[in-house]
């Protein structure tokens, strides 16, 4: 397939940033083509710790001018109402391993651990100090609001070059090598030589026309609704430099801070918590939030069997989801279209899509071992919910990992297995630790 001209369906983050990639790293003509009537997902946003790196230094998205546009505030790490302590801080990595890392404007060590120190230190991007913001151009992620960020990058795409249209994908004819052309709900006919699937949950055109099945993760990962507010941020409170993730009866809340607005999700379980219980939890913990202004979003955990087949590509919601409590979508897709386009540019790229789909099988996998690690030993509550969460979930690839640290306590080198986390030996301690979870031999430190 020699790809010259490519199609994006969806206009939401993960269109746009699959865009971006394709036309500034990949030299391919690209079109846009989105609906304001469906919209996008609207949700306030966290980063993971790379998201920056990724976005201006492969990108070229220029920091001042995002920094002005978008207004971002820094994400420092998550601070965890979870577990058996009064609360952890998994603060994001600014080097490789714990033993080196520092905040970037202090002199102390991230195993200092208290993200709370930094309390109106840092409030949005644009406002710190530049001597400190030349240390904080990586490793550090970034709070942002989704409208925003789409607004923003739609802007850069087209100066990039890239084409922006507007209308929607009624139509979408297959044929041999995948999908033949698209037919829009004005008349207009879009072939292509690539289709990129960002239409979000509905997977229009991977799922839809290419009929290529979703695998679910909902056997281990069990919330599956997430109720969505906000209020305006009050004199008295400051900006948190990280997200906060509470332990709620049925699931979690996030916190996520922007300049004027702060956002908060409660990610639960419909089996265990009916959507009137859930949004009176949710109300009774954050009175500030104007019920008439609750939104409700259904999601399932869950990625596509494969990312790519035949002309096309889903990234974004079409290609997997799961539950923000480590951030990690807009990190995948930007990971997933900075790739798709180094692959593009190989001479050959018969054998791209079987790599392709390989490696973005595993990163989902990954990650929701990853977040089971967080499910499996919350015992902070002794609701119905989480004594299931408790005994059900399942570690994956992780399994291993953590009998070795039941048996044998922490251990910050362990590649016993020639096993790679993607979140880091580290990663799996700081939330093992940071919940108190006892080894065999350890001290009599758990208990509050
Ligand atoms: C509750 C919740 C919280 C989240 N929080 C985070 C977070 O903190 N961090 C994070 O990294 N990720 C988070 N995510 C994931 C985040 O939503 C996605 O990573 C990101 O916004 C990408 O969305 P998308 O572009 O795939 O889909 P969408 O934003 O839904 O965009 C879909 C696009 O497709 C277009 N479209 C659909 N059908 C058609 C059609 N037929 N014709 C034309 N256009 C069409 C729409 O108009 C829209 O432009 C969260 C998700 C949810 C549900």
């Amino acid at each position: 397939m020699n790809t010259r001209h490519a199609i994006v369906v969806g206009g939401g983050t993960a269109g746009l940033i699959a865009a971006i990639s394709l036309v500034r790293l990949a030299g391919i003509r690209v079109t846009v083509i989105r609906s304001s009537d469906i919209g996008h997902i609207m949700v306030g946003e966290g980063t993971f710790s790379s998201t920056p790196r990724l976005l201006h230094d492969v990108l070229g998205i220029p920091r001042p001018e995002f920094f002005d546009k978008v207004n971002p505030t820094w994400k420092l790490g998550i601070h965890f109402l979870w577990g058996n302590r009064p609360y952890f801080d998994f603060p994001f990595s600014f080097a490789v391993s714990h033993d080196n890392q520092i905040l970037p404007g202090t002199e102390k060590p991230w195993g200092y651990y208290n993200l709370d120190e930094h309390l109106g230190r840092y409030t949005t991007v644009s406002n710190t100090d530049p001597a400190v913001l030349a240390k904080m151009q990586s490793g550090i992620g970034y709070h942002f609001e989704n409208q925003r960020f789409v607004e923003y990058l739609e802007g850069f795409f087209t100066a990039s070059g890239g084409q922006l249209l507007e209308g929607k994908v009624t139509d979408v004819v297959t044929g041999d090598h995948g999908i033949a052309y698209l037919r829009t709900a004005d008349g207009r006919q879009l072939d292509a030589d690539l289709f990129i699937d960002a239409s979000g949950f509905s997977g229009r055109l991977i799922h839809g026309a290419m009929a290529e099945p979703y695998v679910p993760m909902s056997d281990r990962l069990f919330c599956d609704t997430a109720v969505v507010g906000g209020w305006r941020r009050g004199e008295d409170e400051p900006i948190k430099p990280y997200t906060t993730a509470e332990t709620f009866s049925s699931g979690w809340c996030w916190q996520i801070e922007h300049e004027t607005i702060v956002n908060r999700g409660y990610v639960y379980s419909s089996k265990y918590q009916t959507p009137e219980a859930a949004a009176a939890e949710y109300l009774s913990k954050n009175p500030k939030v104007d019920p008439g202004r609750l939104r409700t979003v259904p999601f399932e955990s869950r990625r596509i069997r494969r990312a790519w087949v035949k002309n096309v590509v889903a990234i974004g919601n079409s290609c997997g989801f799961v539950e923000p409590l480590e951030a990690t979508n807009i990190q995948l897709i930007c990971e997933q279209s900075i790739e798709l386009a180094r692959l593009l540019t190989q001479e050959d790229v018969s054998k791209a899509s079987d790599e392709y789909n390989g490696r973005v099988v595993e990163q989902w996998n990954d990650i929701c071992d990853f977040l089971s690690l967080h499910y499996k030993f919350n015992d902070r509550l002794d609701t119905p919910f989480w004594r299931m969460a408790q005994e059900k979930t399942s570690l994956g690839k992780l399994d291993a990992y953590v009998q070795r640290y039941l048996t044998h306590g922490p251990m910050l080198y362990d590649d016993a297995a020639g096993q790679k986390y993607m979140f880091g030996a580290d990663g799996n301690l700081a939330i093992l630790l940071g919940m108190g979870v006892p080894w065999a031999e350890s001290p009599a430190v758990r208990r509050r």
